[in-house]
């Protein structure tokens, strides 16, 4: 694969201002790294959180972008487990020190010296990135890079957070029907669970998306659901859908929060949470999250829905995936040729 000096990328420069179009040097990979040719890559709240200042350390200037489909181009010395021309996806979970208590205890995903695609490393919102080949995963035969992109932390996450809902949740609400809500009704669905949705009030676009999806009923989040829930998941970054989901959900029941980033709580009467109903986030992701998903989506199977833009269009993709009004995943084709299985 012949590989050219410069590429194509869209850098954050600070907090509030848009991303910059720039020629930048392709970068080269180093022990244990692939270079990577990107195909696709996810746009994710993720992004927006750091594009608004709310994650507030990212290494800067910063290429985004932590749903990368790629293609390995070159490999770095010591790389094993992938060879030039294979197809690869990279994750938000980007590197970990592989030794600290988290890691040592099976809980990667809380790596006390983890480093982040797309905000402690260059992502994929490039012609080209580097990974670190250890937290790459093979993509299922039989999705598109577009298509495959929102599964790599969309799906992955989303998966975590619904599979720490609990294996015995039956009716489970889902609030905010965003990238992540779409993919993991259909996982549920596929289980035989009860899929609750909860839009912004009026939404009836996305309300109507969450019934194709699978979900049995949709409903504005001010709006108690037909019968109480054993679990919640939430994906949108509003800080008073918790109180909403705990009311929503039956004694003993989980409310799980599925974002990185969230407005504020507001206080809530204890009888809320008495009963031992529980509140807990979602943190990150580990490689064994990814396996489990990558393998499961394609058995469901798990259909993506996106809406595309090309590589120079970041900047109005995040504004699209600001203002609420995108149906499914927002996804840069950064190159669009091989869009093959
Ligand atoms: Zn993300
Ligand atoms: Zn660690």
């Amino acid at each position: 694969m012949k590989i050219p000096n410069k590429m194509t990328a869209m850098l954050f420069e600070g907090a509030d201002q848009p991303l910059r179009q720039v020629e930048l040097p392709v970068p080269s990979p180093g022990p244990g790294q692939v270079l990577l040719k990107v195909l696709a890559c996810g746009v994710c709240h993720t992004d927006l959180h750091i594009l608004a200042g709310e994650l507030s350390r990212p290494k800067l200037p910063l290429i985004l972008g932590h749903q990368i489909v790629a293609i390995v181009a070159q490999t770095g010395t010591g790389v094993t487990r992938f060879t030039p021309g294979d197809r690869v996806g990279v994750p938000w979970l980007g590197r970990t020190d592989g030794d600290c208590r988290f890691c040592r205890g099976g809980q990667e995903n809380l790596c006390d010296r983890a480093e982040f695609t797309g905000y402690d490393l260059d992502g994929g919102f490039a012609e080209y990135s580097l990974a670190d080949e250890r937290f790459c995963f093979a993509i299922p035969a039989g999705y598109t890079p577009k298509q495959a992109a929102p599964l790599l932390c969309a799906g992955m996450i989303g998966y975590r957070a619904y599979r720490l809902a609990g294996e015995e949740a039956q009716s489970m609400g889902i609030y905010g029907f965003g990238a992540a809500a779409h993919l993991i009704t259909q996982v549920a669905v596929h289980q035989g669970k009860d899929i609750y949705a909860f839009t912004r009030p009026g939404d009836t676009v996305a309300q109507e998306f969450a019934l194709r999806m699978g979900a049995i009923w949709a409903g504005d989040s001010t709006t108690p659901p037909p019968a109480p829930l054993d679990a919640a998941l939430i994906f949108a970054p509003v800080g008073s859908l918790v109180v909403a989901a705990l009311k929503a959900t039956r004694k003993g029941g989980t409310v799980v929060c599925g974002g990185i980033h969230m407005s504020d709580i507001p206080s809530f009467p204890y009888h809320l949470l008495w009963e031992e109903r529980i509140v807990r986030s979602v943190a990150n992701l580990t490689r064994r999250d990814g396996e489990e998903f990558l393998a499961l989506a394609p058995q469901v199977p798990v259909r993506t829905e996106t809406v595309a833009f090309p590589l120079v269009q970041a900047n109005q993709a995040l504004e699209f995936l600001r203002s609420g009004d995108l149906t499914g995943a927002a996804v840069l084709l950064v190159d669009e040729a091989p869009d093959s299985l």
